[in-house]
């Protein structure tokens, strides 16, 4: 008999322990596999974590554990799930971020072989079926036959849907000239595209390259404006590894960037490729994830979760944009996918390559005490300008358009020279919607979300107002629901709004809109990209999503509408977040060989963030943000904790939140400085009362090993779910 220690689907913090079950059947069951399991009463997926085998029987297993062990009720898989590296990766992972292993078994494997039921309904393997030639001998065949065997020697093989000569077919078959070969089928499909040579690279380019290979260091932090063909070296790099064998796993922060990349990979290597993001179908990651773990692909591009790709033999990982948030994962398990890279690059002797024009600044104090190794772009291709900025101040009235309080005579005047050269013009506006706010004239109600208690975004495309927190969503009905009022104003404007705004004041103007509305049809993101780079469209209007990346030759004209949008969150990352965003969306304008200009619209407009962006100049801004959070003690200089708690009984769950602040107190002294308890941005989610738990700390190691402990010591407690985040980015 065969005992198991289970870890169940459920990644909470009371649960995340092994579960013991038994197996008496003649198979013989491997760890790293699925099996399904009855839990409370009810059949869920475990994932077996250790397998013992055991003379004893049930009766004295019953009597050892004092309860009564049950039979698993079905092995899901044949051969474990991990290979060997990522199943110690597991181990290093979840000891790290002091998650739940089942909750990175959940991030790590594609859909259909995740550890939870779900899967059990995913798309499976699917099969393309050919005909192939086993036996040429053409004597005693009839012309027919002989025509189909030469036709399938030729081709090499046929699909089996693509003859209709059945009946020849099962005659060769029967004879044994022919036979039938089943090949799993990829069902994304990836276009064929011509080569296309790299360009000579720029002497810069090629003495990064040169220190990249001269050096033996683990992790390099390429910083490089905007435009200085930091894809390029990505490329460069990436030929290189692949000549010697190695692979390449290549992340881009979002989706939307995954296009472009594929395809500048499929330029420049026939080799296999693989993509993995979300918006694939379930069979399509699928397909990709085991063409990957079978080693047919040489290249893997793809967002954050794809850092966990079963490739073989890593010899270069890439973050391109590495400052961007979307690669902290910030829900269960909360994971950083530059950590990730670094553990796996270890595992392989690999090299981590980051890439940015405005690194974090955690990345780039690292590089500054030599824990990352520097590179540098500082001139655009072929010394292209940067591009010319200039700042509205917008509290000035005299500065603002007549016909419109969003627009500044500036905006408005460089649109109308843009538009009449034929060039292009990207705004942004990081905000979607139309309006920010409904209020009622008569008695001042806002409409606000019934779960967040946040104000509601009206969105004019579909009529609805729409919690942006927590995705709720209600018709506008016209009136306002405690006095009947039908006297509603709409303040503050989004990306609808803009574009609203546009079409009145260009009638000519073509406007394209990218926000995370439009692109709900996931197909939607490339397509507006491409038809915008094809030129059916003078204007580009949209969030963060377009200011990213992207590279447009004829954009010379770029809008930040209103700038101060990031900076007046509640974050310490605020100023970071505004910079970044405004650098990366100047930096979109001028990039070929037209100069590029930019407008920058704020309240704020000599604040650090805006001047040194608008000079597109990071190291001054990097320096003095540096002493805002020294004097703030926020990280690079300190680490930061999350800690949440969550449960159905508020008072229980504030108690234990004190009972655990006290021991952090008492078991870090000076070594950390605990900030809470403290009641979230929202405080009540799905049913549950949340608090929590801020923690400053400086020595790693000793914060972990206290963190371990009151897990131990709190973890399990089944009033309530102990949420751990390590680095946490919001909170
Ligand atoms: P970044 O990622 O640094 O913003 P890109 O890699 O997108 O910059 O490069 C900017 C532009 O310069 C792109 O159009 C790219 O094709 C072009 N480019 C890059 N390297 C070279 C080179 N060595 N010679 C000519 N053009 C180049
Ligand atoms: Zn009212
Ligand atoms: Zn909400």
């Amino acid at each position: 008999m065969q005992l198991l220690e289970v870890l169940i689907e459920y990644a909470q913090s009371s649960l995340n322990r092994p579960f013991s079950y038994v197996y008496q059947g003649d198979k013989i069951i491997i760890k790293g596999t699925r099996v399904l399991i009855t839990f409370n009463n009810r059949d869920i997926v475990g994932y077996v974590l250790n397998v013992i085998d055991t003379n004893k029987t049930i009766a004295q297993l019953n009597e050892e554990m004092g309860f009564e062990i049950q039979e698993i009720k079905k092995l899901i898989d044949e051969s474990p799930l991990l290979n060997e590296e990522l199943f110690s990766l597991l181990d290093e992972v979840s000891s790290y971020y002091l998650a739940p292993k089942i909750s990175f078994l959940q991030a790590m494997l594609p859909p259909s072989l995740s550890p939870r039921k779900s899967a059990l309904k995913a798309p499976g393997i699917a099969f393309d079926y050919y005909y192939e030639v086993a036996n040429d001998d053409e004597s005693n065949l009839t012309n027919k036959q002989i025509e189909l065997i030469r036709l399938i020697k030729n081709e090499g093989r046929i699909l089996k849907r693509n003859v209709s000569k059945a009946k020849y077919v099962m005659n060769l078959l029967d004879k044994g000239h022919i036979v039938e070969v089943k090949e799993e089928k990829r069902r994304l499909k990836i276009p064929n595209y011509k080569y296309e040579a790299p360009p000579a690279l720029s002497d810069d380019q090629k003495s990064v390259i040169n220190e990249f290979n001269g050096s033996k260091d683990l992790v390099y932090l390429l910083e490089g404006v905007t435009g200085s063909g930091k894809t390029e070296i990505y490329l460069a790099l990436s030929e290189q590894y692949l000549k010697q064998g190695k692979s390449v796993l290549m992340l881009v922060p979002e989706i939307s960037l995954t296009p472009m990349m594929v395809e500048y990979f499929l330029h420049r290597f026939s080799t296999h490729i693989a993509i993995l993001h979300s918006e694939l179908t379930p069979a399509e990651r699928y397909d990709e994830y085991r063409k990957i773990a079978r080693g047919e692909c040489q290249i893997v591009v793809g967002v954050r979760s794809a850092i966990f790709a079963p490739l073989p033999n890593i010899g270069l990982i890439v973050l391109d944009e590495e400052h961007t948030e979307t690669y902290k994962q910030d829900t269960l398990p909360f994971y950083h996918a530059r950590d990730i890279a670094i553990m796996r690059a270890k595992y392989h002797g690999a090299k981590v390559l980051l890439g940015s024009a405005t690194p974090s600044l955690e990345s780039r104090a690292r590089g500054s005490k030599k824990v990352y190794h520097m590179l540098y772009l500082n001139k655009r291709i072929n010394n292209q300008k940067l591009p010319t900025t200039k700042i509205v101040n917008m509290r000035d009235y005299k500065n603002i358009d007549r016909d419109s309080y969003i627009f500044s005579h500036a905006l408005r005047e460089a649109m109308h020279q843009t538009l009449a050269k034929n060039e292009q013009a990207i705004l942004l506006i990081n905000r979607r919607g139309f309006s920010t706010n409904v209020t009622c004239r008569s008695c001042g109600y806002v409409f606000t979300c019934p779960t967040c208690k946040i104000a509601m975004t009206y969105h004019k495309t579909d009529n609805m107002l729409k919690c942006h927190h927590c995705d709720y969503v209600e018709p506008l009905t016209g009136s306002c629901p405690t006095c009947g009022s039908s006297y509603l104003i709409k303040t503050g404007f989004g990306t609808e709004k803009i574009e609203e705004e546009i079409e009145r004041l260009f009638p000519s103007a073509k406007t394209l809109r990218l926000d995370s509305d439009s692109a709900k049809n996931k197909n939607k993101i490339p397509l507006v990209i491409e038809a915008f780079r094809n030129k059916e469209a003078n204007v580009l209007i949209g969030t963060q999503m377009i200011a990213k990346g992207h590279d447009f030759p004829d954009v010379t004209l770029v809008g930040i509408v209103l700038a101060d949008i990031g900076l007046s969150m509640p974050s310490f990352r605020s100023s970071e977040r505004a910079f970044q965003l405004i650098t990366q969306a100047i930096g979109r304008s001028g990039r070929k060989d037209k100069p590029g200009y930019a407008i920058i619209q704020t309240y704020q407009p000599s604040h650090y963030a805006i001047t040194f962006a608008a000079r597109q100049d990071y190291e001054q801004f990097y320096r003095k943000e540096m002493e805002m959070r020294k004097l703030q003690f926020y990280p690079p200089y300190a680490f930061l904790v999350g800690i949440t708690i969550k449960g159905k009984n508020e008072k229980k769950v504030i108690e234990s939140t004190y009972q655990i602040v006290d021991y952090l107190n008492e078991h870090l002294q000076e070594n950390g400085l605990v900030l809470g308890p403290a009641t979230p941005y929202v405080p009540y989610e799905r049913g549950l009362f949340l608090r929590s738990i801020q923690i400053k700390y400086t020595n790693r190691e000793l914060m972990q090993s206290v963190l371990q402990n009151m897990q131990q010591l709190y973890g399990y407690s089944s009033h309530f779910d102990l949420l751990i985040n390590i680095d946490p980015y919001n909170f």
